[in-house]
């Protein structure tokens, strides 16, 4: 089964993929991951894409779509896609790349949140540098300040989770991503994941995909 997430940023997309993959041998396809991952390596890929996420636009589709392109001949099933697609060209060009691969998106979990929670959750953000598990200043503390419970990484701040890159990210969302909800109206399944823990929202989850 190939499940996409969608839902605004902050909305807790990556942090229910953490669970589905911890619990459920899902593996995460995050368009977000592979680009910081690019940035850090410094490749053409990263460099290209820096220019865009670095003031939180998006990036170009065709960069977007290539890089998941080349990602799906390693795996195309189990799969959960975590920010990608966000745009009416991805969701046709992931169509027509599973399609080739004899697979397809089986469900769509739109995670509906409210807008003015999404500030708060993003501005208290820390990623870990190393796993890419993310943890909140106030609502989900690492046991040990600065570092990460899993692997001892450094927690870093993402440098688009500043409210001025955040507000152009939320903008990006409603313009551009949030018509996928009727694109998908046939697999889409709502969860209410308003004011609920991650280990609430992915029992949630779990009972929707009826597991
Ligand atoms: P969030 O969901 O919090 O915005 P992500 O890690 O998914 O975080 O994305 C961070 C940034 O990476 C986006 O603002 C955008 O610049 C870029 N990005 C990620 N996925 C895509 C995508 N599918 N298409 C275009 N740009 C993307």
């Amino acid at each position: 089964m190939n499940i996409i997430l969608l839902g605004a940023p902050g909305s807790g997309k990556g942090t229910l993929s953490e669970f589905l993959c911890e619990k459920d041998n899902f593996t995460q396809l995050s368009t977000g991951d592979l680009f910081r991952e690019n940035i850090s390596n410094k490749t053409d890929l990263g460099i290209e894409a820096q220019k865009y996420m670095n003031d939180g636009n998006l990036v170009p589709d065709s960069v977007t779509n290539s890089m998941v392109e080349n990602y799906l001949k390693t795996r195309s099933s189990e799969l959960i896609f975590d920010g990608y697609p966000r745009t009416d060209d991805q969701a046709k060009s992931l169509d027509i790349m599973l399609k080739n691969l004899n697979n397809q998106i089986d469900k769509v979990i739109y995670l509906e949140i409210n807008q003015d929670v999404l500030l708060g959750r993003l501005t208290g953000r820390m990623i870990c540098k190393i796993c890419k598990r993310s943890y909140h200043k106030i609502n989900r503390k690492p046991l040990k300040e600065g570092i990460c419970d899993f692997d001892g990484g450094q927690l870093i701040t993402r440098p688009d989770d500043q409210e001025n890159k955040i507000k152009t990210r939320l903008e990006a969302y409603h313009t551009q991503t949030a018509p996928l909800i009727e694109f998908y109206k046939s697999k889409i399944i709502k969860v209410d994941a308003d004011k609920c823990s991650p280990e609430e929202l992915y029992n949630r989850v779990k009972k929707v995909l009826g597991s």
